[in-house]
């Protein structure tokens, strides 16, 4: 081989070396780096979206049109789970299934305990727990009422908890998720009082007193009623309205914008309505005057059908979590629309 042909051989191969170092080299692009988080449900997924940004890539294993209680841990759902990074439930017994998605993943970090492991509703407080904790008398309830994320205000809570999860997982990202998690508590406590009451208090003042229950009370004494806005402002007619649902389901979205859950059609949460209980749904509706029967989508309608008719009363569903394309926002605020159109 000539000399210059040598040459070129060195030249040809230090281009190669050269080449294939700055691919090892260079910074991977953001799809790559991203963290796998897989949540129970899809109000988790949005949760999770909004603090991570897109630091995370994020899978529901329940469709939103499943009841959240009941959903099959299939082997496809524990293979999604397989690579998890963080795996982030509501807890509180609500998904009993995901133990079992969990239990056949195969990925030790997102056992419980582990720092891939987010239970969400941690440090929420809940309302009505059995005094026995059983689930022997088919309460599927057995750690108070699981469905928190249906309040705005312990929403914030749920977030805290999931960005601490998504901390724990990638600490590069813990100034960025923080900045997105107050970004997304500044947007809940706009949506929720409105700027001039927010101004007015502040809202870590509104917060300690809604978590109270003593917002309106301290409304009402200061005559600062005519400076709220946001949805307490435009769902002020349910106040004091009475419905009755299926589940106990809207609980805290009852106690947060003041409407009352006179009866569910549930004798108990998970027990399908006897006949002597259903007429005694019948006789507190005639009694009260009830015109609204709320349940979630993925019930059968049959009995509230049945009740709806003998009193003259309207059956309205909604999505128990967001459904496809609707944020939290657009999620919680169409579920009021509908109770304010059916109670007005
Ligand atoms: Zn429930």
């Amino acid at each position: 081989m000539s000399r210059i042909a040598l040459n070129h051989l060195a030249l040809v191969w230090g281009g190669l070396l050269a080449v294939s170092l700055s691919s090892l080299l260079v910074t991977p692009s953001r799809a790559e780096e991203k963290i796998e988080v897989v949540t129970t449900l899809t109000v988790l997924s949005d949760l999770v979206q909004s603090v991570g940004g897109d630091s995370v890539h994020v899978v529901t294993l329940a469709d939103p049109s499943q009841d959240p209680h009941f959903v099959q841990p299939r082997p496809t759902l524990m293979k999604r789970s397989r690579e998890a990074d963080l795996f982030v439930e509501v807890g509180l017994q609500l998904e009993l299934w995901a133990q079992k998605v969990i239990d056949g993943a195969g990925n030790p970090g997102i056992l419980l305990g582990q720092s891939g492991r987010v239970i969400s509703s941690k440090g929420v407080p809940t309302v009505q727990k059995p005094e026995v904790l059983s689930r022997a008398a088919g309460d599927i309830h057995p750690y108070g009422n699981p469905h928190i994320w249906l309040d705005p205000v312990r929403v914030r809570k749920m977030a805290e908890n999931i960005k601490d999860g998504l901390d724990r997982v990638n600490p590069k990202e813990v100034k960025r998720n923080e900045e997105k998690l107050n970004a997304l508590l500044d947007k809940l406590d706009t949506a929720l009082y409105g700027e001039k009451l927010i101004k007015a208090l502040g809202s870590r003042k509104l917060n300690r007193l809604a978590r109270q229950e003593k917002l309106f009370p301290y409304l009402e004494r200061k005559e600062l009623i005519q400076d709220l806005g946001g949805w307490l402002a435009l769902f002020l007619p349910l106040r004091g309205k009475k419905i009755v649902t299926y589940h106990k389901t809207w609980d805290y979205l009852a106690a947060r914008f003041g409407f009352e859950i006179a009866l569910t059609l549930e004798e108990k949460p998970g027990i399908p309505p006897s006949a002597r209980h259903r007429d005694r749904v019948i006789q507190t509706m005639k009694d009260s005057g009830i015109k609204t029967i709320l349940m979630a989508t993925y019930y059968d309608r049959k009995v509230a059908d049945a009740v709806a008719r003998e009193v003259g009363a309207e059956v309205i569903t909604a999505s128990l979590v967001p459904l496809e394309g609707q944020d939290y926002f657009m999620f919680l605020e169409s579920i009021l629309h509908l109770l304010k159109e059916s109670v007005e």
